[in-house]
């Protein structure tokens, strides 16, 4: 549950790097398999087939969680502002579950601003919930110092070859949700044999295992399939990992990304 009794599904459909003409179909397929929870940017240039999608669904909107993210070129106030807006008319919604601010730029040193811009949003009842994306504890840190609201949620990379406990013991110290981008590693975790080991032990796929390793950390974690039969997969989860198991897959963090350092990325933009 997020603050102002906001209740966000644990598990949600993550649809980067989906065309904007394939998003209504997408997003349609997976409301349709169960998801409530949808997970897009206006990064991703599918803001608009997505709005479609939730609209094909035929669930009332207050039945699904929306959430976007404001993308760096916007950090700002007015700027930030006028980017919702845009998102807003591009997903056809009312509201927006949950608002993002994508990455923290640093260099740019426009975040507590663009946060002042997403407090707004929230008082104004356009938003339900804000939070961000790619923080470090320094930023988070800066926003606690200069802001008066806690992010809900910080959407970082996470999976079993990459995990910040720092970011994950900060935010269970804060209250903030952390949530796991990229939860199976990009599909480069499918093979692994720890995990590909209790898989069998479960007759699952390493897939299921590692979603589940998610929930069951308390990390909220996005998958991306366009396949449906994987989008099925990807939300059958009615299983159990013993407590063995859950520390077998913590044990895999190497420490290395996949994505940016969020330190440095967008410095030079
Ligand atoms: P992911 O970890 O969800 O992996 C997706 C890939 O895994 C797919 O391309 C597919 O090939 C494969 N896959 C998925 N389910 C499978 C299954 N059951 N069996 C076999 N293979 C399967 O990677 P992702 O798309 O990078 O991340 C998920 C979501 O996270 C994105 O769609 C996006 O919404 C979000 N994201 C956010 C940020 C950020 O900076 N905030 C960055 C990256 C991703």
């Amino acid at each position: 549950m997020l603050p102002g009794d906001v209740a966000m599904p644990q598990l949600g459909y993550g649809v980067w790097q989906i065309a904007d003409d394939e998003a209504e179909t997408a997003v349609a397929t997976a409301i349709e398999t169960g998801y409530r929870h949808i997970d897009t940017a206006s990064a991703y240039g599918n803001e608009k087939g997505v709005g479609l999608g939730l609209k094909k669904s035929g669930l009332p909107r207050e039945d699904l969680f929306v959430v976007t993210k404001l993308w760096n070129d916007a950090q700002g106030y007015e700027s930030t502002l006028a980017a919702f807006e845009e998102s807003r008319t591009k997903l056809a919604t009312e509201y927006v579950d949950l608002y993002l601010i994508h990455w923290p730029i640093p260099s740019k040193a426009l975040f507590v601003d663009t946060w002042k811009a997403c407090e707004k949003l929230l008082a104004d009842g356009v938003v339900r919930a804000i939070g961000v994306s790619n923080f470090q504890p320094a930023h988070l840190e800066t926003l606690a110092q200069e802001t008066g609201t806690v992010p809900a949620v910080n959407q970082v990379e996470s999976h079993p070859m990459f995990r910040d406990t720092e970011i994950d013991a900060y935010g269970a110290e804060h209250g903030i949700v952390t949530e796991a981008w990229s939860p199976l590693g990009q599909g480069g975790v499918l093979t692994d044999p720890t995990l590909t080991a209790i898989a069998a032990e479960h007759g699952r796929s390493v897939a299921q295992v590692v979603l589940r390793w998610h929930l069951d950390s308390g990390r909220v974690a996005i998958p991306k399939s366009v396949t449906p039969s994987r989008i099925a997969e990807n939300i059958d989860l009615d299983f159990v990992l013993t407590s063995e198991q859950l520390a077998a897959i913590d044990w895999m963090n190497t420490g290395e990304r996949i994505g940016p350092d969020p330190l440095f990325f967008g410095s030079d933009a």
